[in-house]
């Protein structure tokens, strides 16, 4: 008789993840907890998780930075091209001006959002694009070189933590086997 358990019976909520999972089962098939692990090892599981939760946080919260600087970017080339657009009204070549500002506002905003996917390829392509958009204007105006220095400096400063956030992240995730 014992064998015509109804199936409902034998499903209950992982104490970890709050999924269904068998009863039967000695690990949860959806994040690994020891359903049937002794004390130690489930409290230890659920710490180790907690831990990888604030590593990733901290990680995350860094990328973040790093794409609210990609974004900001693209406002601030947004800006100079309709400043641009108005201060170089006669001008014959306003377009060509306003043009390579507009790209580039759109390029930054392209790798803003894309590095909700790809960090570390956005984050470096937008490092890279910067740098060579401030040696252009150092070239053509060595006094852009200490124009908002600061500005720029924190930029690349989240730039950088980003792109180690995003390496140290993807090492992490490669560690802890998560996907
Ligand atoms: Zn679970």
């Amino acid at each position: 008789m014992e064998n015509i358990i109804p199936a409902e019976a034998a499903i209950e909520k992982c104490d970890a993840c709050f999924t269904d999972v068998v009863a039967d089962d000695v690990y949860c098939t959806n994040c690994g907890y020891p359903l049937k692990g002794s004390d130690f090892e489930q409290r230890s599981f659920i710490a180790n998780r907690d831990v990888i939760d604030i590593d990733m946080n901290d990680f995350n919260n860094k990328i973040k930075s790093a794409r609210n600087s990609l974004y900001y970017l693209a406002g601030v080339f947004m800006f100079v091209g309709v400043i641009n657009f108005f201060i170089k009204k006669d001008d014959p070549d306003i377009l060509a001006y306003v043009l390579v500002y507009v790209i580039l506002a759109a390029l930054f905003l392209a790798l803003g959002g894309y590095s909700q996917k790809k960090p570390l390829a956005c984050i470096v392509s937008g490092l890279c694009l910067y740098t060579i958009v401030q040696v252009l204007a150092i070239i053509d105006n060595p006094a852009n070189l200490v124009s908002g220095i600061i500005v720029k400096i924190v930029i690349i400063g989240y730039m950088i933590k980003g792109i180690k956030s995003a390496l140290e992240l993807e090492r992490f995730k490669k560690e802890n086997n998560i996907t």
